[in-house]
């Protein structure tokens, strides 16, 4: 089958490391074009506009959207207005209402909508997933605690408004917490340390319902945590590295720290909802991060500089 044109928007960091790779592998698409205002890929025709990308590329069936949130609303709109099928990165929009939005004109215009979540794709999500199911969850908790200079160096629109701080990489955790637990759980309480000088918190701790808890922080040095754990009437799981790692009652049951894995699954799956006619559009990770910064108690802190 011939591959699916795709024109990458936003030529930054994730872009680079992720969906470069991942695209230069698929047998489902092939990299047609690039629209960044300073970033490019060797080789591939680029664009500062998303209007003139989509004029000279008419083969190009699906945008992928590799913005920060609050810039991706306008070029997700502009996308799907001109017929194609649109991809997002995670959190997939600024706020709620804005993703409803762009739902409401894929469905209307019978495109794809892919809101991605790479976190669930993560290898030891699922094998996860299937371990809790059926089980009764007596407690569960995250620590995402990384740099943020290490991970998002000078990077200054996470610390403005829309660019949700600490939450950036929270929200990977929750993908996950949403993706295993087997019923909802609610955010009961929060309480969110903003830097004096930035606009979105640096740290976060997150009570839900049902005994689940997260404490989120982008000041750790040194190693570096994406741990998860729930705790069962028979044993205690573990999800570390970010959802590569399974641990069993503190034995390791599968799983490698750097496997790259995550954006070539991203891609397969968008390749099978184009192929379907379908969306995929599931918002209970940002929810939760709306809701922690509906309820949050706000805590001032030193002032961070990159
Ligand atoms: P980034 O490198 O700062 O930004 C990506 C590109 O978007 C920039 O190179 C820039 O390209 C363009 N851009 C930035 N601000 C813009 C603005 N206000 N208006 C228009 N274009 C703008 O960010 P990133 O780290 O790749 O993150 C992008 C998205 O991917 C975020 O939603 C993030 O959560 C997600 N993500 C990031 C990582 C990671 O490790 N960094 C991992 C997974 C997912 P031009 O200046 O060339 O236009």
């Amino acid at each position: 089958m011939a591959r699916r044109a795709v024109c990458l928007v936003g030529i930054g960091k994730i872009a680079v490391d992720q969906h470069v790779p991942a695209l230069s592998s698929s047998d489902a698409f092939t990299l047609a074009c690039t629209v960044s205002r300073k970033g490019s890929v060797p080789g591939v025709p680029a664009f500062t506009s998303l209007d003139a990308a989509l004029a000279a590329h008419p083969e190009v069936e699906v945008v992928s959207l590799c913005l920060p949130p609050v810039p991706r609303f306008d070029a997700a709109e502009a996308a799907l207005r001109a017929g194609r099928h649109v991809m997002l990165e995670k959190p997939p929009g600024a706020t709620l209402a804005e993703v409803h939005a762009l739902q409401a004109m894929a469905a209307d215009r019978g495109l794809t909508l892919y809101a991605t979540w790479h976190s669930r794709m993560a290898q030891a999500v699922a094998p996860a997933k299937a371990w809790i199911a059926g089980k009764t969850i007596t407690r569960a908790h995250i620590t995402w605690r990384e740099d943020v200079r290490k991970w998002h160096p000078g990077q200054d629109w996470v610390f403005e408004p829309g660019g949700m701080g600490v939450f950036d990489p929270g929200i990977n955790a929750l993908s996950i917490l949403t993706e295993i637990l087997p019923s909802p759980v609610h955010l009961t309480a929060a309480t969110l340390t903003f830097p004096a000088n930035r606009q979105t918190p640096i740290a976060a701790a997150l009570t839900f319902s049902g005994h689940v808890t997260a404490d989120f922080d982008w000041r750790q040095e040194g190693p570096q945590t994406w741990d998860i754990t729930v705790d069962t009437p028979q044993g205690q799981l573990a999800l570390r590295m970010g959802g590569n790692v399974l641990e069993i009652d503190g034995k390791a049951i599968t799983g490698e720290a750097h496997i790259m894995g995550e954006y070539p699954a991203l891609y397969s799956r968008m390749a099978e909802l184009v192929a379907a006619g379908q969306s995929d559009v599931d918002l209970a990770p940002m929810i939760h991060v709306a809701d922690a910064l509906t309820l949050g108690r706000r805590d001032v802190t030193d002032a961070f500089h990159f």
